[in-house]
């Protein structure tokens, strides 16, 4: 897909891609392959060049301390972040809190957690599912009981990604037992406040992103609450249907097909390169197709923008399990692509050496464990039946 209807994005990309010429240092960039987060000293480095340009949050509209950027630009300069492969931004409190603090919080909120946001001072995490409370998330039973000014939180989440590194959580908990979806509050809270633990869970791709957290009469500020008590589910809503056109993560799918074309013209199997083998080329072909459909779609939906109606929903659960399916086979073939090179492990995020290459096998670094993470792909953000739900009821009154 082409993103150049004028000359105006023409340009825009133009300085998207010179700024990351000129100002990303050699030793951070590739950190994107893995889904991960990288280590916090990496992460602050980077986010202060990002923030000295006015990119501290670059999907955040001017007025909350973004660059104010319309769809178009933000898919443009998502496509040549990764392209570049910069080190992904804090998406939880970009994406997920940042709009709802900017829409919802109080002044005295904004002006606690803002700055820190755009700096990269204060890492977040999203506290939302719990065992038994994943799809159905209104069934949660995290509970909050009011003692005086503060809230004391009892409960268990769970798939908690990056807790172990977060400094800030912000949270689902249930504050009225009788009612479903009005019972439920939305807070933030300190990682460092005393009845909090955390606990590790490793999964497929051999890393640690995942955690339970466990809450013990944790005490929590009423000031910390964003909206008034019981508005937990409208802000969750809110929360979950913003940017539909970026749930399709065509910049990612972008990336894999690059590596793919570059493995397949260089890799030999049995004295021939890859892309002779018909089987092999059919597969990429099919890959490179479905991506440019997918593609097209992305830019209808991004013509949407504002758009709430249940069509534009529809839309972005279509993009979502298409683009995640494609993830999947995507990263599956470049692991095929790979033979025995596909094995190679990847190294911990957090560990001394995550950045360097591979003795003799750059190329192959973390795909492996990338196709192992992308199999979740179709579990988080909602999963895949889920969306399938939505589409049938939004656009077919199933
Ligand atoms: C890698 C990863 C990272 C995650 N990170 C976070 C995080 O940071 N914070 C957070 O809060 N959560 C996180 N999650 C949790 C994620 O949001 C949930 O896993 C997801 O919502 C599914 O919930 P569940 O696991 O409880 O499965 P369930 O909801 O129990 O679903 C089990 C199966 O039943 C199907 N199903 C459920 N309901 C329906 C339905 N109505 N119609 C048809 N089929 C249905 C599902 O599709 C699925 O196949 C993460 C998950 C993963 C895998």
């Amino acid at each position: 897909m082409d993103f150049m209807p004028d000359a105006g994005l023409a340009a825009f990309r133009e300085e998207v891609r010179e700024f990351l010429r000129q100002n990303l240092p050699a030793d951070l960039a590739g950190d994107l392959i893995g889904g991960l987060r990288t280590s916090r000293e990496r992460f602050q480095r980077w986010q202060a060049i990002l923030n000295s340009k006015g990119w501290g949050a670059p999907y955040w509209p001017k007025d909350h301390g973004g660059p104010g950027l319309s769809v178009m630009q933000r898919l443009v300069f998502d496509e040549e972040y990764v392209a570049a492969g910069a080190p992904p931004l804090d998406g939880f409190a970009q994406n997920l809190l940042g709009p709802v603090l900017n829409t919802f919080g109080t002044p005295e909120q904004k002006a606690e957690h803002r700055p820190h946001i755009l700096s990269g001072t204060r890492l977040w995490c999203q506290g939302f599912s719990e065992p038994g409370s994943g799809s159905d998330l209104a069934s949660l039973r995290t509970r909050a009981e009011l003692d005086g000014d503060h809230y004391v939180v009892n409960g268990q989440k769970v798939w908690t990604s990056y807790a172990h590194v977060s400094d800030w959580i912000f949270l689902l908990v249930r504050t009225d037992a009788e009612s479903k979806h009005a019972g439920i509050s939305f807070l933030m809270v300190d990682m460092q406040t005393p009845g909090i633990t955390v606990r590790p869970i490793v999964s497929i791709d051999d890393c640690h992103h995942l955690n339970e957290v466990f809450f013990d009469n944790v005490r929590v500020p009423v000031a910390n609450r964003i909206g008034n008590e019981g508005d937990g589910w409208k802000l969750t809503k809110f929360l979950l249907n913003n940017e539909h056109a970026f749930t399709a993560e065509l910049p990612r799918l972008k990336r894999y097909l690059k590596t793919l074309c570059k493995l397949a013209a260089t890799l030999r199997a049995d004295g021939s390169a890859l892309i002779e083998q018909e089987s092999f080329a059919l597969k990429l072909a099919r890959c490179e197709a479905e991506l440019n459909a997918l593609g097209i779609l992305v830019s209808r939906v991004a013509g949407l923008e504002g758009d709430h109606s249940p069509a534009a929903h529809a839309l972005g659960s279509m993009l979502k399990v298409r683009g995640t399916e494609l993830q999947q086979r995507m990263t599956e073939l470049l692991v095929d692509a790979l033979g025995d090179r596909g094995a190679i492990a990847y190294p911990e995020a957090e560990s001394a050496n995550a950045a360097e290459s591979l003795p003799g096998e750059e190329f192959a670094r973390g795909l492996a464990a990338e196709m192992f993470f992308r199999r979740a792909s179709t579990i988080y953000g909602g999963a895949s039946e889920v969306q399938r739900g939505i589409i049938a009821k939004m656009l077919f009154q199933l």
